[in-house]
């Protein structure tokens, strides 16, 4: 290595300790800080949060930055250092272009938009953050022609969430799952639901805890770098790729929810786990790209987690820990994880209705930055498409318009990637049955791991170094398309509910 390029890396080191210490300080707060302490706390990570912009920012760092980008110093690092040097310049380029005034000025009006929102979802009134969503709107829009002048507002803010993506794609594999979903829908609908007991029985939270544990170490989860914790919403948090965490929050009454955001977020950490060991400290050590990670985190919990075959190796282990479960048989458990209602709330969605509630948020947002749709007739719209996909009415806006915060902090554009990942998972279940063969007869087998290897060879170790496109075109050999998870979601729910 020479002098700059050691210089470089060392630079490199201490964002890496800034990071460290302001991801863990979140992590303390979603987990341990006591409410009286939670306001210290939040100041001591703003502090570290603005020494960290202040460093990434720093004359001396853009100058080496430039530096390593000149043949002597670029051409022989290694894949990891090449991504970050051409990655952190592309940001800091992006960065400088917004004005100071305006940075500040939008980190003010996020807050408030996001206190508006909070307010107004728990009166239920869309008319106290409609003023805020509009000025959000328009930030965001002036935000892009600072970072990306000339583009498209909203295929700046689709590209930011998932690489090389873009509308006409979406448009195209959302389109193409809507037409299959919608008669499929209506098809379960009118079928016989199924009826269960298992909301009536009661299951200790200190057991959830042990189900947890034997589903994570059952999937591949690695405890030697890897730990949990409880948090309100479940989340992972990666460090590096000897520690990465994730938080379940447990019902007394409801086993399946802490179940399943176990074996979700055990997906997501699974892959910080796997990132090559040469991409330590790098920015590409983990995946930035949302759709590629939930891609992983789905795979697990629907379509590996919500089969038959998945639960026969363990389910007496799981009802041996979780006593009132010996009441439910195997199957009456899986028909209860398959069970398909038309509901308003998108985090609470089976995996069918939830597609057509991205699809609902995608269409409605295109439509917002069109410029087609008034503020005020959101609510309107919104439960104009619930009606039409899913034949219900929100009550009232709270179960409507509001029920996501993803829009109080201009996160739009951030619900196409949830969808990505179901539709990529439909093309990664046909590459690997042709790998590995029929993927019910391995997890019968009891070798789920086998399936959590091929994940790790083929899509985790990489982390960012492949963009969404390129994974899907090395691990599937073809472009991008909804029909492999259309053909997985008729053929499972023909069978699920004896559709003719
Ligand atoms: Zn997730």
């Amino acid at each position: 290595m020479n002098e700059t390029q050691q210089k470089f890396v060392d630079y490199l080191k201490v964002l890496g300790h800034y990071r460290r210490a302001i991801i863990l300080m979140m992590w303390d707060m979603y987990t341990a800080t006591p409410e009286q302490g939670y306001d210290g706390m939040a100041e001591t990570q703003t502090f570290f949060s603005s020494r960290h912009f202040e460093l990434s920012t720093a004359s001396e760092w853009k100058q080496l930055l430039e530096e390593m980008k000149k043949p002597e110093n670029y051409d022989d690092l290694n894949a990891g250092l090449k991504y970050t040097v051409d990655h952190l310049s592309r940001e800091l380029l992006r960065d400088e272009r917004i004005p100071k005034d305006f940075f500040e000025a939008s980190v003010a009006l996020s807050n408030k938009s996001m206190r508006a929102w909070e307010k107004a979802k728990k009166s239920s009134d869309f008319s106290i953050f409609a003023p805020f969503l509009d000025q959000m709107i328009t930030m965001v829009k002036e935000r892009s022609a600072y970072t990306d002048p000339g583009k498209d507002p909203y295929e700046v803010l689709v590209n930011e969430y998932e690489e090389g993506m873009d509308t006409a794609a979406i448009d195209r594999v959302f389109g193409e799952l809507k037409d299959g979903l919608l008669p499929l829908l209506d098809r379960i609908l009118a079928a016989k639901q199924p009826e269960s007991k298992i909301y009536e029985g009661t299951y200790d939270p200190d057991a959830q805890k042990k189900v947890q544990k034997l589903l994570l170490e059952y999937i591949g989860f690695n405890f030697e770098a890897g730990t949990t914790a409880e948090s309100e919403h479940p989340f992972t948090e990666g460090f590096s790729r000897h520690d990465v965490r994730v938080t379940n929050h447990y019902y007394e009454h409801d086993p399946i929810s802490a179940m399943f955001s176990a074996i979700h977020e055990g997906g997501h950490a699974i892959l910080g786990q796997n990132v090559a060991p040469e991409l330590e400290g790098t920015a590409a050590d983990d995946c930035r790209y949302l759709g590629i990670h939930e891609s992983q985190s789905r795979f697990f919990e629907n379509i590996l987690g919500r089969r038959k075959s998945f639960w026969l190796p363990i389910y007496d282990k799981v009802q041996e820990l979780l006593p009132d479960l010996k009441e439910i048989s195997l199957d009456e458990f899986v028909a209860e994880v398959n069970h398909v209602k038309n509901s308003l709330i998108r985090t609470e969605a089976d995996e069918v209705t939830y597609c057509l509630h991205i699809i609902l948020r995608y269409e409605i947002e295109q439509e917002i930055f069109r410029g087609n749709v008034p503020i005020e007739s959101l609510p309107a719209l919104w439960n104009e498409k619930m009606e039409s996909y899913l034949h219900i009415t929100p009550p009232d806006d709270a179960s409507g318009v509001l029920q996501d915060m993803h829009w109080s902090d201009g996160s739009f554009g951030y619900f196409p990637t949830y969808l990505l990942g179901t539709i990529y998972d439909g093309m990664f279940l046909e590459a690997m049955e042709k790998d590995l063969g029929d993927i019910d007869a391995l997890l019968e087998a009891g070798k789920v791991k086998d399936i959590t290897h091929w994940l790790n060879e083929n899509i985790h170790q990489y982390g960012c170094l492949r963009k969404p496109n390129e994974v899907i075109e090395k691990v599937c050999g073809q472009p991008l398309s909804a029909k492999p998870i259309l053909k997985y979601f008729e053929k499972k729910y023909t069978e699920v509910y004896n559709l003719i």
